[in-house]
């Protein structure tokens, strides 16, 4: 069985009962989220043994984010709880038309607690990839030596590193991402990221350019995720495509981290390129029929039977 590490900040997520400014909103459900938490959740209903390295407050909200990872199957021997720094919160706004807001509440993280000696050295022992995301980078300027001790471990061991841009202008500039970013490239076999985020961050709009960037960074296989049209993956010099499958989505947030479970999925498992962009397209379309950012992550058998067309018996 596979394992994966993955490292970053969870949140309780405060989603309105009701339309419209957050400050007339007196009803919330109560989720979770998270990039990180959301792909080590995807890896684990895949069946794969997702490690997922983190720091909560020492509070209620705490312990709801550590129980539900614990109990989704996510190793959760390197998270830790700390004083001082509560769990992270964000309420969404949902207006009238449908579109959302977020405001965090995220400023003392406890996972600005998470230190570079954290990372001790056998925390990669029986680590078969690494996965990490722009969002933890952005957090904090101190995560990218955290990241950089991974990347450098991993390298040192020959364990392959994905990554995820997953960019969030709320966090910081595109001037601090992309100087960030640049220093994190080296170090990626497989880097996921999407159609408009692959354009800002690297200016290029051609796929000749796209190709040169991959070459240049030596990026084994740049994998490009576009919502409703699906996915491609430039790799041995040349491009492999894979449509995106019809569902009635609902809620499309968290569809690029279960995409990136299902990627990884299929290629610790040796699946042709083919095969890993449609099983990770099942994976992505899966997320979005249900509203969440990871109640809609599928188990493996609920994804081999969506791809392929098969029905599961349910009474
Ligand atoms: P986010 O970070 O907001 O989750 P992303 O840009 O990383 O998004 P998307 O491209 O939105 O990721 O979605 C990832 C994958 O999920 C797509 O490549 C596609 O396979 C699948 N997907 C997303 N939206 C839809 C949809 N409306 N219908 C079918 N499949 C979808």
């Amino acid at each position: 069985n596979f394992q994966v590490l993955t490292i970053g900040d969870a949140m309780i997520t405060m989603n309105p009962v009701t339309t419209g400014p957050l400050r007339y909103v007196t009803h919330f459900e109560r989720k979770l989220g998270g990039a990180e938490l959301n792909f080590a959740i995807g890896c684990a209903r895949l069946g794969l043994n997702a490690k997922w390295v983190s720091r909560l407050g020492k509070d209620e909200f705490g312990r709801v984010i550590y129980n539900f990872a614990k109990g989704e199957g996510v190793d959760v021997s390197e998270v830790e709880f700390v004083e001082n720094h509560p769990t992270s919160v964000n309420f969404k706004e949902i207006s009238e038309s449908g579109a959302g807001k977020t405001f965090y509440y995220r400023h003392h993280s406890p996972i600005l607690t998470l230190k570079p000696s954290d990372i001790h050295d056998d925390i990669l022992s029986g680590v078969s990839l690494v996965h990490i995301t722009g969002v933890f980078l952005a957090i904090d300027d101190v995560n990218f030596s955290i990241a950089e001790r991974i990347l450098q471990l991993a390298k040192s061991k020959g364990i392959p590193v994905s990554f995820d841009p997953n960019i969030r202008l709320k966090l910081w500039t595109i001037e601090e991402a992309r100087e960030t970013y640049k220093k994190i490239f080296p170090y990626v076999n497989i880097l996921l990221t999407g159609l408009d985020e692959i354009r800002l961050i690297t200016g290029f709009d051609s796929t000749v350019d796209l190709e040169k960037f991959a070459k240049n960074y030596e990026i084994n296989s740049l994998v490009i995720k576009d919502g409703e049209k699906g996915s491609k993956v430039y790799q041995d010099g040349k491009w492999t495509e894979a449509k995106a499958f019809k569902v009635r989505a609902i809620d499309t947030v968290g569809a690029g981290d279960g995409f990136d479970a299902g990627f990884v999925y299929g290629y610790l498992h040796n699946y042709s390129l083919e095969e890993t962009l449609q099983f990770a397209n099942g994976v992505g379309a899966l997320v979005t029929t249900v509203s969440g950012d990871n109640e809609g992550l599928p188990y493996l058998e609920e994804v081999n039977a969506f791809i392929h067309n098969e029905n599961i018996v349910e009474r």
